[in-house]
Protein backbone atom coordinates (compact mmCIF):
# COMPACT_ATOMS: atom_id res chain seq x y z
CA UNK A 1 0.00 0.00 0.00
CA UNK A 2 0.97 3.59 -0.98
CA UNK A 3 1.79 6.89 1.22
CA UNK A 4 -1.12 8.04 -0.91
CA UNK A 5 -3.81 5.40 0.19
CA UNK A 6 -2.96 6.57 3.82
CA UNK A 7 -3.36 9.90 3.72
CA UNK A 8 -6.87 10.48 3.38
CA UNK A 9 -6.62 8.14 6.49
CA UNK A 10 -4.13 10.20 8.32
CA UNK A 11 -6.07 12.94 7.95
CA UNK A 12 -8.92 11.53 9.18
CA UNK A 13 -7.27 10.43 12.31
CA UNK A 14 -6.10 13.81 12.71
CA UNK A 15 -9.55 15.67 12.55
CA UNK A 16 -10.86 12.84 15.10
CA UNK A 17 -7.95 12.85 17.45
CA UNK A 18 -5.54 15.63 16.66
CA UNK A 19 -2.94 13.28 16.92
CA UNK A 20 0.22 14.27 14.40
CA UNK A 21 1.14 10.41 14.17
CA UNK A 22 -0.97 7.35 14.09
CA UNK A 23 -0.26 3.94 13.27
CA UNK A 24 -2.29 2.40 10.39
CA UNK A 25 -3.50 -0.66 9.79
CA UNK A 26 -1.13 -1.56 6.64
CA UNK A 27 2.10 0.67 7.92
CA UNK A 28 5.57 0.94 6.54
CA UNK A 29 6.77 -2.16 5.53
CA UNK A 30 9.84 -1.29 6.40
CA UNK A 31 9.11 0.15 9.75
CA UNK A 32 5.84 -1.29 10.38
CA UNK A 33 5.69 1.97 12.86
CA UNK A 34 3.39 5.40 12.93
CA UNK A 35 3.15 7.37 10.24
CA UNK A 36 2.79 11.18 10.10
CA UNK A 37 -0.75 12.68 9.73
CA UNK A 38 -0.57 15.31 7.70
CA UNK A 39 1.50 13.29 4.67
CA UNK A 40 0.46 9.46 5.29
CA UNK A 41 4.38 8.78 5.35
CA UNK A 42 6.09 7.01 7.34
CA UNK A 43 7.88 8.66 10.43
CA UNK A 44 11.61 6.69 10.50
CA UNK A 45 11.12 7.15 6.15
CA UNK A 46 11.25 10.51 6.14
CA UNK A 47 13.77 10.45 9.11
CA UNK A 48 15.57 8.52 6.95
CA UNK A 49 15.52 10.12 4.22
CA UNK A 50 17.09 13.51 5.30
CA UNK A 51 20.25 11.78 5.72
CA UNK A 52 20.47 10.04 1.70
CA UNK A 53 23.77 8.49 2.98
CA UNK A 54 21.90 6.77 6.20
CA UNK A 55 18.77 5.77 3.97
CA UNK A 56 21.66 3.73 1.53
CA UNK A 57 23.43 2.49 4.13
CA UNK A 58 20.22 1.35 5.57
CA UNK A 59 18.46 -0.63 2.30
CA UNK A 60 22.01 -2.04 1.88
CA UNK A 61 22.16 -3.52 5.51
CA UNK A 62 17.98 -4.73 5.21
CA UNK A 63 17.05 -4.64 1.79
CA UNK A 64 17.05 -8.62 1.43
CA UNK A 65 15.53 -9.13 4.70
CA UNK A 66 12.92 -6.23 3.76
CA UNK A 67 12.21 -7.82 0.52
CA UNK A 68 12.27 -11.34 1.98
CA UNK A 69 9.18 -10.03 4.56
CA UNK A 70 7.24 -8.27 1.49
CA UNK A 71 6.77 -11.21 -0.11
CA UNK A 72 5.82 -12.95 2.88
CA UNK A 73 3.33 -10.19 3.32
CA UNK A 74 2.48 -10.71 -0.38
CA UNK A 75 1.54 -14.57 -0.05
CA UNK A 76 -0.19 -13.75 3.13
CA UNK A 77 -2.95 -11.61 0.81
CA UNK A 78 -2.96 -13.66 -1.48
CA UNK A 79 -4.28 -17.03 0.48
ZN1 LIG B 1 9.21 3.43 6.79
Amino acid sequence: MSARGLKPEGHAVRAATGAVRWTPADPCPLHRGEHYTASGRCVECTRLAKEPAKQARYWAEHSADINRKRREQRRGRAS
